[in-house]
């Protein structure tokens, strides 16, 4: 399963991520985007907060009764000539979707951009079995040119920017694009691309939506790729994850108006498709079989425990963009297939607590996910669910959890504690030049980066003392 690179570790990562200004450049540029087009999107909106409980409600819905929209989903879709799978993991996942690529003597596949399948490691089982596979979404596109892995759930090469891609195309694209500028890129990765979809044995793409009561699955993309991923080939192959279940088209839409909005800052994407099963006879074209690969995965797990509310996640990308953590070290520092404040909380679901321990303290706990969240999943308190495990694990290295303990003993003894933090700031203070302190011992992790702010002024102790004094009534005691 491809959710955790056990080499970097998370600090190395980090470390290079905010070793490289390029890097840094590309990240502002669409993040901040995203957030600017987000926030016009929602004062247009005025219902957003409407819509937003609403999509919590569907959801949370669903989660309550999976078993019941599963079995209907299941009825529906095999009523509508699809055929359904069953995977309780990624391994069975990936099992499946390579025994019908081989039964269909595929020796070529394209691919709509699908985290599902990033997850559960479906390029790596495909180079495998010998099948070639082509990435369909231009930065799947990018990003499979330069051997990478996503570094963002809805943009997956923002890490990239434009000069680097036009490097790529020059060297994979053949021949090379005409020029540098964005149309003639995008004009020589069509031209690249339309041959392969015309050619392809097997599409394969991933579903935002399963609907119930159609046994329908609902793909939204804004270049028409997955249209062309799941249309011309004979065997069109969907793996998602059972949590994406609605249970009808209006429920899908009621989603949509949040996904999009919460995502790119667009009110639809260009394409919404609902795919309903294979050609029928009066059908102009389609494929000749449909599978649907229904993954488990730790999904099931989570519905009985804590992080139930994780499987709300529409996918939608907007608690990443709005972290001021993911905003410095990017997607592939997190070193899992979903990166930023939801990565934090699902990797360790499902690559074990052991493997991403540092996630969840990966955080500054200032709340800007859950507030933008359009399911109102509340990231923070999942991810100090998280650090509450590791620690009655003891997976904290020794000085840490002597440092916390240390910590936690003076900070019980109100005394002691204001005679420690009234030290340790005037300790500070002699410490900085120019309002700044360039090195601190036992913190170089974070001068090595930046500098830490000298306290300047009175301590919250003297302030709230003097106010207290301020505001005393003659004779009154206080506690
Ligand atoms: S956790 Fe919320 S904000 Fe983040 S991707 Fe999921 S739905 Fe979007």
């Amino acid at each position: 399963m491809n959710v955790a690179a056990p080499q970097p570790g998370f600090k190395a990562r980090t470390d290079s991520a905010l070793a490289n200004p390029t890097l840094k450049v590309a990240i502002d540029r669409t993040t901040g985007t995203a957030e600017r087009k987000r926030a016009a999107a929602v004062a247009a909106f005025p219902e957003f907060g409407a819509a937003r409980a609403r999509g919590k409600q569907i959801k949370d819905h669903v989660i309550a009764h999976l078993d019941h929209y599963l079995e209907t989903f299941e009825r529906n879709a095999i009523a509508s000539g699809s055929k359904v799978h069953w995977a309780s993991s990624a391994d069975e996942a990936t099992a499946i979707v390579v025994r019908i690529c081989t039964d269909a003597g595929a020796r070529r596949v394209t691919r709509a951009k699908s985290m599902l399948g990033e997850e559960i490691g479906l390029p790596h089982a495909l180079a495998a079995a010998g099948i070639e596979r082509v990435e369909t979404d231009l930065a799947e596109h990018i990003i499979q040119l330069a051997g990478e892995t996503p570094s963002h759930i809805i943009w997956p090469a923002m890490h990239r920017t434009r000069e680097q891609v036009a490097e790529l195309f020059k060297a994979g694209h053949h021949p090379p694009p005409a020029a540098e500028d964005p149309a003639s890129m995008v004009q020589s990765a069509r031209r690249e691309l339309r041959a392969k979809f015309l050619g392809a044995d097997v599409g394969i793409s991933g579903a935002n939506f399963l609907v119930a009561d159609t046994g329908s699955i609902c793909t939204v993309t804004n270049e028409g790729n997955a249209e062309l991923t799941t249309t011309p080939p004979p065997v069109h192959i969907v793996t998602a994850g059972i949590e994406k279940l609605v249970p009808s088209t209006a429920h899908a839409f009621a989603l949509l108006r949040l996904l999009v909005r919460s995502a790119t800052g667009g009110e639809l994407t260009q394409y919404t498709t609902f795919h309903c099963g294979p050609k029928r006879p009066d059908d102009a074209d389609g494929p000749d079989e449909m599978h649907i690969v229904l993954v488990d995965n730790g999904r099931s797990r989570m519905l009985s425990d804590e992080f139930r509310e994780m499987l709300r996640c529409i996918r939608c990308g907007a608690c990443m963009n709005h972290c001021v953590v993911y905003r410095q070290i990017g997607g592939h520092a997190y070193g899992g297939v979903y990166p930023g404040p939801m990565g934090a909380v699902l990797t360790p679901v499902l690559a074990g607590l052991e493997k991403s321990r540092d996630l969840p303290f990966a955080c500054t706990m200032n709340g800007r996910c859950a507030e933008v969240c359009p399911v109102g999943i509340p990231l923070p308190t999942l991810l100090r669910a998280w650090r509450g495990r590791s620690w009655r694990a003891t997976l904290e290295p020794r000085a840490t959890r002597y440092g916390i303990s240390l910590w936690a003993s003076v900070a019980r003894r109100p005394r002691l504690y204001r005679l420690a933090s009234g030290l340790g700031v005037r300790m500070l203070r002699l410490l900085g030049r120019g309002g700044w302190i360039a090195s601190l011992p036992l913190a170089g992790a974070w001068t090595k980066h930046r500098d830490f702010p000298s306290p300047s002024g009175r301590t919250f102790m003297e302030l709230y003392q003097a106010d207290r004094n301020r505001t005393a009534v003659p004779g009154e005691s206080r506690p």
